[in-house]
């Protein structure tokens, strides 16, 4: 099998690994600049740009924040030694980058925009977005991502399999380990609100749907889950705010 050979996505991807929610980004390190299209722009918060650093990570180099960049040449450096045909095949298409998430309707930020995602190209390849199929090379390069807490984008609802991005968990490690905050303050990880995507927005949109919601299963926390959980907790009785934290979550038995 070629590296660049596109098989279905495997079951049991990212074990233990959650993306990092919008809101933890803005948390910890606050909103890139102030405006968002679909395209590049250049990050004008002055706290954030200074801690984006461009260097060497092994196979090429990256523009991104600092922690993230950190953690890419220790990953990439696994790969090498345990799998240089792997490592000779690496290529990117680009880490740093403000804009919104590309293909949705819903005006989330893009992780990109903080500089902790990355693209990875096989072999100059780019892997198919949403088709449900990644490269094989991405399976084998998506552990040593896990294993730095790095979520692989193949677990969005919708398959974004050459993307990598470190997780919710790990960027807090970076706030415990001193990184910049401008909030004075984290929302727990348990939180889930508009902008927010990945797998526990699925699940979240099956309990939703499982209580009489009529939700599209795509793991992007837009206007109509939105909309649904605040009719749910109107319904149970609940603080109606659609921010799905402790109390609505019992509710749902998530
Ligand atoms: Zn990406």
């Amino acid at each position: 099998m070629s590296l660049t050979d596109r098989v279905p996505v495997p079951t049991s991807i990212n074990p233990g690994v959650k993306n990092a929610k919008q809101q933890t980004m803005l948390d910890i390190l606050g909103k890139p600049r102030s405006s968002f299209t679909q395209d590049c722009q250049e990050v004008t918060n002055p706290d954030l740009k200074a801690l984006i650093v461009t260097d060497d990570v092994g196979p090429f180099r990256v523009t991104g924040l600092k922690p993230a960049v950190v953690d890419l040449r220790e990953i990439f450096a696994n790969v090498k030694s345990a799998n240089p045909a792997l490592y000779a095949a690496l290529s990117t298409a680009g880490m740093l980058c403000a804009r919104l998430v590309r293909n949705t309707t819903r005006g989330s930020i893009s992780n990109h925009a903080w500089g902790t995602a990355i693209d990875i190209k096989i072999n100059k390849e780019l892997d198919r977005y949403g088709d449900g199929k990644v490269q094989a090379g991405l399976v084998l390069l998506a552990p040593f991502f896990n294993q730095h807490g790095w979520f692989w984008g193949a677990g969005f609802g919708t398959e974004d399999g050459m993307h990598f991005e470190a997780g919710d968990g790990r960027v807090r490690e970076w706030h415990v380990g001193g990184l910049h905050h401008v909030t004075g303050g984290v929302t727990p990880d348990e939180v889930l609100r508009l902008g927010d995507r990945g797998p526990e927005v699925c699940q979240l949109q099956e309990r939703l749907n499982a209580a009489g919601a009529n939700l599209v299963v795509d793991g992007d926390f837009g206007q109509n889950t939105h909309d649904a959980v605040l009719a749910f907790q109107q319904q149970k009785g609940l603080k109606a705010d659609g921010v799905v934290g402790s109390k609505t979550s019992a509710a749902l038995g998530l």
